[in-house]
């Protein structure tokens, strides 16, 4: 909503909040996955492909043993037993790389490596210990062997044209591994979405300072930095505000040149320093402020003009830089990140819009006041096979997410959760 429709909240208190369920159908509409960019192979692990790789070869390129042995005629070694082998002449040698250039023909070996080619001729690998070397030029088989055995088929591991990896799939070691054997030295990949810090408040220490006088340790540029670089994101470095309508405005008009998420910090509630929403609603669009949950209730999410607009209409258009004005108090920041911005920042990289967080159903210990209308996030405990609330009160004390396994999320139809129903818990631990 544009300017003209801000509606100063300042020392009057929310009229009207957001559900959590609003917001998020919003926010799902209104983002999506950044272009792809090119990355070099050594740097693609954890990466998102933003497009399918096919491969343009086989893997393997041409038939390979797998064991060390001697490649064989199969039918020869039909009737081998250890006490009636069956004599081959050796005929030569196959290691990788250098393999062996004629034909093998029946009752003939050639001794093999694991890794070197099968040649020609040749339909199986006997195990070199199922084999006994007699004379330089005569090997016993004293097993059979069947067509096939030990032998790893051309395009076995990949076929030329098929597809590899999906896009949208984050990399995994091994994922870049297979990316090697088929010849790829770079993929395109999800850009990362940029993301920029703002704190607000005359109080606000950086962190390394110690607590003095009126003065407290920003806590939460370290917590929203650690969780946007979990989730994807390239952190740019945090910038200190002051509670000034002008260093606001500022702030946010550069942020959203550097940035795709501007996370500010503090100065989004009703108090008279909170400059944040009036300037977001100046410069863009102020599409949430306050939202009916506790403990992020002032959050304020805006869309501002993204730099560079579009040239001419075949180009996509840019989408908006999505800034969220997070509520100062830790435990509130921490909420506002894990039930909206983490999501937009994972979105952007082309990643889950779920929670990165394992569930488990345990029942409640205690009963978990709430109101009808109003999200909980609700810091708990797992003891033995039991959820136990830390209280939903203490939004300053970062302590209590410190404490906690995981949250409950109180759903908005409910006035409370009873003792010994089943709850679902986010763990914050993998
Ligand atoms: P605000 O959202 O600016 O009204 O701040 C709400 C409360 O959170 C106040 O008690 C602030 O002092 C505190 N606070 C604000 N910013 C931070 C921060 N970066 N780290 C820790 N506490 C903060
Ligand atoms: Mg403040």
């Amino acid at each position: 909503m544009s300017d003209t429709r801000f509606d100063d909240v300042r020392m009057r208190g929310f009229l009207r909040r957001a559900d959590v369920d609003t917001v998020l159908t919003l926010l799902d509409a209104r983002t999506s996955a950044l272009p792809g960019e090119p990355v070099p192979l050594s740097e693609a692990a954890g990466r998102v492909l933003a497009l399918v790789v096919t491969s343009n070869v086989d893997v393997p390129a041409f038939a390979r043993a797998a064991m060390d042995g001697y490649a064989v005629c199969a039918a020869d070694t039909a009737d081998a037993t250890p006490t009636a082998p069956r004599a081959l002449t050796l005929v030569g040698e196959s290691l990788p790389a250098r393999p062996f250039s004629g034909e093998v023909k029946a009752g003939q070996a050639v001794r093999i490596t694991t890794g070197a080619p099968v040649p020609l001729g040749a339909d199986a690998v006997l195990m070199a210990e199922l084999a006994e070397l007699e004379a330089a030029d005569r090997v016993a088989a004293r097993a059979p062997v069947v067509s096939g055995k030990h032998i790893v088929r051309v395009a076995e591991d990949v076929a030329r044209g098929s597809v590899v990896l999906p896009s949208g799939r984050r990399l995994r070691p091994q994922d870049v591994g297979l990316l090697a054997s088929i010849g790829t030295a770079t993929v395109t990949a999800v850009r990362r979405p940029r993301v920029a810090i703002l704190v607000t408040g005359h109080e606000v220490l950086p962190p390394g300072a110690v607590p003095e006088g009126h003065k407290i340790v920003d806590s939460n540029s370290p917590m929203l930095a650690a969780l946007a670089a979990r989730d994807g994101a390239s952190v740019l470095p945090v910038r200190y505000v002051r509670d000034d309508p002008a260093a606001v405005r500022e702030a946010l008009v550069t942020a959203a040149q550097q940035a795709e998420v501007i996370l500010c910090s503090g100065g989004t509630s009703v108090g008279t320093e909170d400059h944040a929403p009036r300037a977001a609603a100046e410069l863009g669009e102020l599409a949430v402020h306050g939202v009916a949950l506790r403990p992020a209730g002032p959050l304020g999410i805006a869309f501002l003009p993204a730099p560079g607009a579009r040239r001419d209409a075949s180009e996509p258009p840019t989408l908006p830089v999505v800034l969220f004005l997070l509520p100062g108090n830790p435990v509130s920041c921490l909420c506002a990140y894990d039930l909206f911005a983490g999501r937009v920042v994972r979105r952007l990289g082309g990643r889950s819009w779920e929670l990165p967080y394992r569930t488990r159903a345990l029942p409640l210990a205690r009963d978990v006041p709430s109101t009808v209308g109003r999200v909980d996030y609700v810091r708990v405990k797992v003891e033995g096979n039991e959820v136990v609330p830390l209280g939903t009160g203490g939004a300053s004390n970062l302590s209590t997410a410190v404490a906690a396994d995981g949250f409950v999320l109180v759903p908005a139809a409910l006035g409370h959760l009873t003792q010994g129903e089943n709850v679902t818990v986010w763990l914050y631990d993998a």
